[in-house]
């Protein structure tokens, strides 16, 4: 045997072992962020490639966005690529393979990726990922190194690795969801214990009038976090399903932070804490809605008020953002630690040590999430511990048009 059929064995070789390694690795990990994390890692290294993405088809909306991404940077992560003119959405619509070799010669390459992550793509190689014949998604490698394009066994590696990437990443959902009914039924049950607990204590004779005052007391707060657990929990449902409707009209921002003013009023009072507004003459105008716009700042507020100190300060700034409409709620509290910033609007999450300070759903700030996302708005939040937190929501001018799925920003971030 010659040495090149040799070399190019033992190439054949290596590249088969890398594949059984990222098989075993991929199985590792049911965290869908790692698993998306290792797969596109897994796909630049195999493919030689500078960057390589995962983007996944949202099954409600419809869209198709960059999940994760390796080598071209953070900024690409949530933005949205239309179906009929990128690379990905020729690849999730036909479920084939793609290979382009001259990124900017081809019609199907999205120019706005490259745009939103300051990255110049070159060649693409998108495989699509898939799930018993349904496409979810695709994985992308960019821009093959040493000049040099896409190979026929460039597409059978990364099609291997995708076949892989497709099943891990739907046990991975399954397990988030499985996950999410156990936290779910935790936090049905933890008041109905204490509901049940107490009732009991009713029902024997002879209870001091205190004791009897004090279990209906319980009884009542708990029935109201159950209450309350329930209204987020199917609000948040109807919101994620796009089943909320959410009205588009003129909104009246200084009436608006009145009435949430007048309503948390007593709630900071009773808290020994400051509650104050400023909101200038001149604002730009926005559209939406009325009571979903009232619904976020309550629970920004209530939040302002819930993690604060005694004797701090809740403050509601309205200001502008160059054409921008910019809303912040800022409070003098304990504020988030850094590492827990990524999962602030993850549903049920809540800091560790919330609890000591406040009872909570962690509900709250995934249904602020999901009602900025419906106004086309943004939320950034920004904190110091010890010291305090500020949510800041920027909302886009009313003249604005926005079509979601293809909007050039893409999504809003929330971060
Ligand atoms: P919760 O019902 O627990 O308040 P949210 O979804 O509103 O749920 O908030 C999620 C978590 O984020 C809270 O449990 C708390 O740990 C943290 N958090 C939210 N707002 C603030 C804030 N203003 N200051 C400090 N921590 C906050």
């Amino acid at each position: 045997m010659s040495d090149p059929d040799l070399i190019e064995i033992q190439n054949r070789l290596q590249r088969l072992e890398a594949l059984l390694e990222s098989g075993r690795v991929l199985n590792s990990t049911l965290d869908l962020p790692t698993l998306l994390d290792l797969i596109v890692n897994s796909a630049r290294e195999m493919t030689d490639s500078e960057a390589s993405s995962i983007l996944l088809l949202d099954s409600k909306s419809g869209e198709l966005y960059f999940e994760a991404a390796s080598g071209s940077g953070e900024a690409i992560k949530r933005v949205v690529v239309p179906l009929d003119s990128s690379a990905a959405g020729w690849v999730c619509r036909s479920g084939e393979p793609l290979i382009i070799d001259n990124a900017n010669q081809d019609t199907r390459f999205y120019r706005e990726a490259d745009a939103q992550s300051l990255f110049t793509t070159r060649s693409i190689l998108a495989v699509p990922l898939k799930v018993q014949d349904k496409v979810i998604g695709c994985v992308e490698a960019v821009n093959k190194k040493g000049g040099v394009a896409f190979s026929a066994e460039d597409v059978e590696i990364l099609s291997t690795l995708a076949g892989q990437a497709a099943v891990a990443i739907q046990n991975a959902r399954l397990f988030e969801q499985s996950d999410q009914i156990a936290e779910m039924v935790h936090e049905l049950r933890t008041p109905l214990t204490g509901i049940v607990a107490y009732s009991e204590l009713l029902l024997r004779p002879n209870l001091k009038p205190e004791i009897v005052t004090q279990s209906a007391a319980t009884i009542h707060t708990e029935a109201r976090r159950l209450a309350q657990f329930i209204n987020d929990f199917l609000d948040l449902a109807r919101l994620e399903s796009g089943r909320a409707r959410i009205t588009r009209a003129p909104v009246d921002v200084p009436r608006l932070v009145d009435e949430v003013v007048q309503l948390m009023l007593p709630q900071t009072a009773k808290s020994g804490l400051r509650l104050t507004a400023s909101v200038p003459g001149e604002l730009p105008a926005i559209k939406g809605d009325s009571e979903r716009l009232k619904q976020i700042m309550i629970n920004l507020v209530s939040n302002a008020i819930k993690y604060n100190r005694k004797g701090g300060q809740v403050t509601i700034s309205v200001g502008v953002a160059g054409d921008r409409l910019r809303v912040q709620i800022i409070d003098t509290g304990k504020g988030i630690p850094a590492e827990a910033l990524p999962n602030l609007f993850k549903k049920f999450y809540r800091v560790p040590d919330s609890e000591g300070w406040a009872q909570g759903t962690g509900l709250g700030l995934s249904i602020v999430k999901h009602i900025l996302l419906r106004h086309d708005a943004h939320l950034v939040v920004e904190s110091e511990l010890g010291q305090g937190s500020t949510f800041r929501c920027v909302f886009p001018p009313a003249r604005a048009v926005y079509s979601t799925s293809a909007t050039a920003a893409g999504k809003p971030r929330m971060s």
